[in-house]
């Protein structure tokens, strides 16, 4: 085992995501204490576009997995050749994005190396040549401190915890890898694209979510169209989500997704604990909810007791006026 850290990338069609590069930034903290390197792993198929765009994010070294086998969500065979890699690559921490991609395949990789995994976590340092983990407990009530007894090991980081790499270093090595895959017992036989929303909520810098108070599907209009004027993304509580008015996709919280934007805009939501799972690391928060006594004014830097449905309209307006 070396002392090295490697960063699991992830894709999308577009191209690599941010969590990536913000995993470089954490796996640089943890290598500068452990005197390790920094390197990192791109799996897939035809990601040669993914592994240009990490080679400059200040690496040692980028191991390519790219392998028909890897393309559809497989994540059987993204651990098989995650697995190989690890081996081939002998780090001391492995570090993925606490996302819906990155929980499924730890997990895998982890059981299937027999390796520890700290999941999403919020903060990693090294302490007395430990790995000490950060990560909110019990909905995000307590912060739990967790000790890496012993290395290696894995770790799923939060996305939007701390701030991407920019990726215009000198660019790193590329190890290609040929990885040999077991036939997956599950396969994807059908992808089904839903509409896109404008812009993405896990990596949106603000983000304007609506609760039980929108009172219907088209009590989302002065949501969304807030979010738009902002350049937002679209978010919602659960209640809203399991009265069928809007997509799964937009939940916020401990069973929908995590977000940590600059601004974070609750309208009609009480502030359930499950619901402050989900955004209370953002960075402002401001409610809007017409019960002065809302749990929600207790986390929001700004409140405004009033009714959404004059409120949104209004600021809105005034937003458009600035320009
Ligand atoms: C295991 C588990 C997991 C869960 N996961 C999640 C999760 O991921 N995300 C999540 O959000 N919840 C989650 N929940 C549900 C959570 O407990 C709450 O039920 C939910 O967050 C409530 O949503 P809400 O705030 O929109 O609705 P409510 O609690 O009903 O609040 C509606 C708010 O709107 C205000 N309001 C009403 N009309 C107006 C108006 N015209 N103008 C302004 N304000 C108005 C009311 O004063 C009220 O405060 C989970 C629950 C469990 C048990």
């Amino acid at each position: 085992m070396s002392n090295n850290i490697l960063i699991v990338a992830e894709g999308r069609a577009e191209g690599l995501k941010k969590v990536s590069f913000e995993l470089v930034n954490t796996a640089q903290q943890l290598a500068a204490a452990l005197g390790g390197a920094v390197e990192g792993v791109v799996i897939g198929s035809n990601v040669g576009a993914w592994a240009e765009a990490l080679v400059k994010a200040g690496l040692a070294k980028v191991y390519v997995a790219d392998d028909a086998g890897l393309g559809a969500f497989a994540p059987e065979s993204f651990a098989d050749a995650l697995a190989q890699v690890i081996k081939l690559a002998q780090p001391a921490i492995v570090l993925f994005g606490a996302t819906g991609w990155g929980k499924e395949v730890s997990a895998r990789t982890a059981a299937k190396l027999d390796w520890g995994l700290v999941t999403d976590c919020i903060a990693a340092h090294v302490e007395n040549g430990a790995l000490v983990l950060t990560r909110p407990i019990y909905s995000g009530k307590a912060i739990a401190q967790v000790r890496a007894k012993s290395l290696p090991v894995m770790v799923s980081i939060r996305p939007n915890i701390v701030p991407p790499v920019e990726a215009n270093n000198p660019a790193a090595p590329i190890e290609k890898v040929a990885v040999t895959l077991k036939e997956p017992r599950a396969k994807v036989v059908e992808t089904v694209v839903k509409a896109k929303s404008k812009v993405d909520l896990g990596e949106a810098n603000i983000v304007v979510s609506g609760g039980r108070g929108v009172k219907g599907p088209e009590g989302f209009a002065p949501v969304q169209e807030l979010a738009d004027t902002l350049g937002g993304a679209l978010g919602a509580s659960r209640a809203a989500v399991d009265a069928g008015w809007i997509d799964y996709t937009h939940q916020v919280g401990q069973t929908g997704k995590t977000v940590a934007p600059k601004l974070y805009i609750a309208a009609g939501i009480s502030g359930a604990i499950q619901h402050l799972a989900g955004m209370s690391s953002s960075k402002v928060i401001v409610a809007i909810n017409k019960d002065p006594d809302a749990p929600i004014f207790k986390i929001a830097d700004y409140g405004v007791v009033g009714d959404l449905f004059q409120v949104l309209p209004a600021l809105n307006g005034e937003i458009k006026k600035l320009g």
